[in-house]
């Protein structure tokens, strides 16, 4: 028995749809400029290189109708829906689930200029909520399902999981090129087009066909 001079931080987890379990959460890989539209739209050049990577940590984490403090040191937090893959070891995929990429765009818009790293625009308290998980086994074929997130109500992101540059298997071959993946990483697979600011008293809710459903709502 270990004695620890503070109390250890809490697994975190989320809820496996159609089980009692849930998934413990290890480490959260996330995929910049994985959709060709989204990255014109910030001012990118589409053109195939390799895929970029940042992390989130898991304390990120939020569950689905939860309520959400908007956070500080930001005027323009964005919204970016993403399909979240949930790692059973370095290659076997656990299942699937809706997330969302919560960035403060204007902090990130400050690091990028001053070639500064951008994590405090990314890895934020409360920067990533998360559907429930999906088991691969139990999951229909979503490769060229429908991604949406609406805002309070209204569609502002909308496209197909086949528009991603970079496959779900060719994310987690990069990946393990750079790190070794494990069971509980999850993975944000990057976001389409549309992303835009949320505002204190707006819902989001964020669907990918098939899947369950990703809804946070910011106080
Ligand atoms: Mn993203």
């Amino acid at each position: 028995m270990r004695n620890y001079s503070i109390q250890p931080s809490p697994i975190i987890s989320l809820p496996i749809t159609g089980s009692n379990d849930r998934f413990p959460v290890r480490r959260i890989y996330c995929v910049g400029r994985n959709y060709a539209d989204h990255v014109r739209e910030m001012g990118g050049d589409p053109n195939r290189s390799t895929p970029i990577f940042f992390t989130k940590s898991r304390e990120t984490i939020v569950g689905s109708r939860e309520t959400i403090p908007y956070p500080p040191l930001t005027e323009n937090l964005h919204f970016e829906i993403e399909l979240v893959v949930a790692m059973a070891g370095k290659t076997e995929i656990f299942g699937y689930g809706v997330g969302l990429d919560m960035t403060r765009r204007d902090i990130q818009a400050v690091a990028k200029k001053g070639g500064k790293p951008w994590d405090m625009a990314k890895n934020f308290d409360d920067s990533a909520p998360c559907s429930a998980i999906m088991k691969a086994s139990e999951a229909p074929d979503i490769s060229a399902a429908e991604i949406m997130l609406t805002n309070n109500g209204s569609v502002k992101q909308i496209s197909t999981l086949n528009k991603m540059i970079w496959s779900v298997d060719e994310i987690i071959s990069h990946l393990n090129e750079t790190v070794t993946l494990a069971a509980g990483d999850l993975i944000y697979t990057g976001t389409p087009e549309g992303v835009g600011a949320v505002i204190a008293g707006e819902t989001l809710v964020g669907t990918i066909e098939g899947l369950p459903e990703v809804k946070v709502s910011y106080d």
